[in-house]
């Protein structure tokens, strides 16, 4: 994408000029680093108008159809835009586009399909899972039962055989797949066949691969699942949010969870930036976009592994990779993230499987390559990029070095603009 969007923020500087400066500082330094976090993208000028429209003034508890307040009818159609594009997008029977993001979407089918206590199956989140997922600290850990599930120590793959097995043994009313630190492809038609062996509800959380899930880049639980939840922000380039998708079975009880159970209004400005973005998404040139983040990934893999880095599982399939930097350069994961950041290179600081350190610094850094490949980033540019993770790991504790890699970082993404 060869954008280069404008931002209308004239009001906002006259009137509330700390506020103006600290949005025109944060977009200065989107544009100026290179941003790895696998989580994070770039939205257009389209999905931002629509973000900072007045869709934000009404009050909808309720859906399309079905409100409990008055004056309704343009929400409406902006609501039921969403839906419609998104049921297009990821064939699917039902769509909940309310969430107010991923993890009230994962809420809401955990409190549809359980009740307190029940147990279910998701990933450890050392090895791969969101909080959400059944972590102590969460919810999902509180409420619920949660028995973890993790990688092949050897492959750091999942392993499918234990996975059925565990379930066998566990009987979970619930097993999700789907992950936040997984570089591989999930085998999205072995988790189906494992939930029926078993007689569980089978869902996915996708919110990291959605853009790559719709595409077809990766292959797309949507059609054949239970429920599968994801986040609009992320490789799907929309507004900060999230839809659930699920079979026509079990709408009533997943919209029931969403409101009245667990949110009152929607955020209706969101949620036409949620339509924007699903046009977006629908477009051809949507799918060239993943699949170049997925070329761009392998690229960087590629330059990261030729340097002496490990990567966990050797390499990538989809948008993101974890690279142990202890064992490759002898440094802690919060020390690596933090030379890069000095070097205006983000990333964040990640566990690896069967981690030796602790989860507050971990042996590894995770990044990926969505932001830059909406910025236009084509392989050869994984090089270079590649070239300045490691430079800067390898000085890590030279800040005069650190400083002078960011000028050079800077330089090297002004020829990638976006915003202006
Ligand atoms: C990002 C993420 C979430 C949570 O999304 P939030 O919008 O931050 O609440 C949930 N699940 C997975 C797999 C994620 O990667």
């Amino acid at each position: 994408m060869e954008a280069r969007y404008e931002m209308h923020l004239d009001f906002l500087r006259e009137y509330d000029k700390e506020i103006f400066d600290a949005i025109e500082a944060e977009k200065q330094r989107q544009m100026e680093g290179i941003e790895l976090i696998p989580s994070e993208n770039l939205v257009s000028q389209a999905v931002l108008e629509a973000m900072g429209s007045v869709g934000t003034n009404k009050y909808s508890e309720g859906y399309p159809g079905k409100r409990y307040y008055g004056g309704n009818e343009y929400i409406d159609v902006m609501e039921s835009l969403a839906i419609e594009r998104c049921k297009k997008l990821f064939n699917a029977e039902h769509v909940n586009v309310q969430p107010l993001s991923g993890s009230p979407a994962n809420m809401a089918v955990y409190y549809a399909m359980m009740g307190v206590g029940d147990t279910f199956m998701g990933m450890k989140l050392t090895e791969g899972g969101h909080l959400t997922h059944g972590h102590p600290v969460n919810f999902s850990g509180k409420l619920y039962n949660c028995v973890q599930y993790g990688v092949d120590k050897k492959t750091e793959r999942l392993d499918y055989d234990a996975i059925l097995k565990q379930a066998k043994e566990v009987k979970p009313k619930l097993i999700l797949s789907g992950y936040t630190a997984y570089p591989r492809e999930i085998d999205f038609k072995r988790f189906r066949e494992i939930c029926d062996e078993v007689g569980a509800f089978c869902m996915a959380d996708i919110a990291h691969i959605a853009g790559l899930c719709a595409t077809g880049i990766h292959e797309n639980p949507v059609p054949y699942f239970d429920a599968v939840t994801t986040t609009t922000h992320k490789t799907l380039r929309g507004p900060r949010g999230a839809i659930i998708m699920c079979k026509e079975e079990f709408a009533e009880k997943i919209d029931k969870a969403v409101f009245p159970g667990l949110q009152g209004g929607p955020h209706n400005h969101i949620n036409a930036a949620k339509a924007v973005a699903f046009k977006e998404a629908l477009e051809p040139e949507f799918k060239d976009y993943a699949e170049q983040i997925v070329k761009n990934a392998k690229a960087l893999a590629e330059t990261l592994m030729e340097k002496g880095l490990r990567l966990i599982s050797n390499g990538t399939d989809n948008h993101l990779m974890l690279v142990d930097v202890f064992k490759g350069k002898g440094l802690a994961g919060k020390q690596a993230e933090h030379a890069l950041e000095l070097a205006g290179i983000y990333c964040n600081k990640n566990t690896i499987p069967f981690d030796t350190r602790t989860p507050w610094d971990p042996s590894g850094i995770r990044i990926g390559t969505p932001v830059l490949t909406t910025r236009g980033m084509k392989e050869s540019d994984m090089k270079q990029v590649g070239e300045f993770i490691v430079k800067a790991l390898d000085n890590a504790s030279d800040e005069g070095k650190l400083k002078q890699i960011k000028e050079e970082v800077k330089e090297f993404c002004d020829g990638f603009p976006f915003y202006r």
